[in-house]
This record gives C-alpha cells, structure tokens and sequence, in this order.
C-alpha cells in the first residue's frame, strides 16, 4: 500500500464518493485499487459495505483476494469482517432490477456475479448490441486480466457476431492469461465458422503438454467433430484423463467413431470408453453437460454399443477397461442418444 500521487484527483473506485488517497497493490501490483483512506481501511479489513465491494468488484473482478468469495457474499455484505460492529450500512449492491435501467452499472452487475445466466443476458440484449459491445472493449482496455473471462462470457451470450472484431483481438490475451476456455466460448459464438476453431487449435499449439492438458476443454464449445480429429493426434499416448472422453462426448460424437477407436486400442479406445460414459447423465456431472445435454449420434439399436463394450473388454481385458464398460453396460437405457430410442 502507498499514498497516491498529486495527480490521483479521481474518486474512489469504493464508494465513489471521496477523492482518491491511497493506493492500494497488495493482491495485485499490477491492477492496483485506487480508494480513499476510509475504503483502504475497509478493504484490508474485509469490512467493505456491499456497494463499496461491488464498486471495486466491477472494475477489478471478484476473484481478487481481498475480494474474493471467502469474505464476500455474491451481494458484497462481508462474511468474516475482520472488525468489530461491522454494517453494511445500508449502502447495499444494486439488484438486477435496478442495474438495469443503465447500460455501465448493468455490465458493472455481469461483470461482478459469480457466474453469469440467463436472467443477465437478457437484461443485456435490451440494449442495441453496438452499446454494449463499446462497454465490454472499454473495460477489457482498461481492466486487468482477470475482467476479461467475464466480458468474453458476455460476448458470447449477450452480443454474438457483433463482436467477432473484438474477440480475435483478444485471443493472445486470453491465452497468456489462463482463459483461453472462456475465449473459446466466445469465438464459437461470435466467430464464424471454422475460423473460431482453427484460431483456437493454433493457439493450443504454442502451449507445452501440461498447458495444453489443461487448456484443451475450450474446444468444447465449438461442438464440431473436428475437435474428434484433433483429439486423435493429441491424445498422450499414456496416462489419458477423463476429460479427453468428456471433451469428445461433447464434439458431435459418433458411434462410427466410437467403433474406430476401440479397434484403435490405446489411448483412443479408452477416450471412447470415458466419453461412452459421459453421455450417462447422473449427480456430479460438470454443469455445462447439463447446459450443452449432448447425445450420442447414429445409434440405431442399443445393442450395437453393448457389442463394442464386449470388443473393448477382449481387446483390453484391464482394470479401467472392465470398469467403465460395466459401468456404461449397466446403464445402457440411460445413455443419451441423438434418436431418442
Ligand atoms: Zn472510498
């Protein structure tokens, strides 16, 4: 924490309300709160009023530290305050019905929730969809890395081609700062097609094994079987993970290609057994299976999966194989397939 400069003449980003005295870089030197004595305090105390959280968290995010879920409420009223007599004061955050009437202080409302839905985009396709496009490249211009998921969520619920010029621009930005999964969704939705999906495979290129490991579950948002080929020349060789089969569950996935990949032996017929199982709804599952509900295609009659589950256990009589194929053969009724048989 230092004291602001002479030309610090602005008002608090808190409580905008008194001019801005301190600066405070604790959680993050490079994305600085810029506040007043009184919102410093509060903010190091974890006592901010809800208004005065969600005017910092609408500038900087609400993944910050000294913001974060484990001293706030999604409304801003602090949970464990580090002080006593804490109040909020009455100066509590606006609601959705109140943001609303304005375009900033709606977009300040989207940026500030802890994850985004319906409700909000709405509110935010009643604006032309230039007006808030300008909104969302301003504060991606201004904010740091940690504002820019939740615009490019906006972007692609909210805004649509529209925005195709800004999400290319942001996709370098999005890959240096770990959010290449929410540029995904943007570019899916905002990008015509193909070129979403071969900005993004260009871009999992520059990452080394372990990045990509983790990166990759953003091609689910294009929903294309060629997100399929490109799992077949990446997948590791050894030690595949789960989410390979999620991630191809949700790619326009065939029982073609299923049967491909099981005769294939490792690893591809262990992403077809794991993504076999991901069409299994059930409790735990990722919420955006839930979202995206995908089913597997050209299934004519249940048997024929039941058939490729008996292949992939003579092939590869191994634990994990064993395993998920009893798993999908006891829940076969339940697999979610594009016919609806
Ligand atoms: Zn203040």
């Amino acid at each position: 924490m230092r004291a602001a400069g002479m030309n610090e003449d602005a008002q608090c980003e808190a409580c905008r309300n008194a001019a801005i005295s301190v600066i405070v870089d604790d959680d993050d030197p490079a994305d600085p709160y810029r506040v007043c004595e009184a919102c410093a305090a509060r903010l190091r105390h974890r006592a901010l009023r809800p208004l005065e959280w969600f005017n910092l968290a609408a500038v900087h995010g609400w993944t910050r530290y000294l913001l974060h879920d484990d001293f706030y409420d999604q409304d801003g009223e602090a949970t464990q305050p580090d002080t006593d007599g804490y109040s909020t004061d009455r100066l509590l955050a606006p609601t959705i019905s109140e943001a609303r009437a304005s375009l900033p202080r709606m977009v300040d409302f989207c940026v500030t929730r802890w994850w985004l839905d319906a409700p909000e985009f709405v509110a935010l396709r009643t604006f032309a969809p230039t007006d808030p496009l300008g909104e969302v490249a301003r504060r991606a211009a201004r904010g740091g890395d940690r504002l820019l998921g939740a615009l490019l969520t906006i972007a692609a619920n909210a805004l649509g081609p529209v925005a195709a010029e800004w999400v290319r621009a942001q996709r370098d930005r999005a890959l240096g700062g770990g959010l290449l999964f929410d540029w995904c969704e943007a570019a899916a939705r905002c990008l015509p097609a193909p070129e979403g999906l071969d900005l993004a495979i260009e871009a999992l290129g520059r990452l080394d094994t372990r990045a990509l490991a983790q990166a990759k579950g953003g091609l689910l948002w294009f929903r294309s079987a060629c997100v399929l080929d490109w799992i077949e020349t990446h997948a590791p060789g050894s030690n595949v993970t789960e989410d390979w089969g999620r991630l191809a569950a949700l790619s326009d996935l065939d029982l073609a290609r299923i049967r491909a990949w099981i005769a294939a032996g490792r690893p591809l017929s262990l992403v077809a057994l794991d993504a076999l199982a991901a069409f299994v709804p059930r409790a735990g599952q990722a919420p955006v299976f839930r979202r995206l509900d995908p089913a597997l295609r050209g299934v004519e009659d249940r048997g024929d999966i039941e058939d490729l589950l008996h292949l992939a256990r003579a092939n590869d009589p191994s634990p994990r194989v064993m395993r998920i194929a009893d798993y999908v053969s006891g829940h076969l009724g339940q697999v979610r397939i594009e016919s609806g048989l």
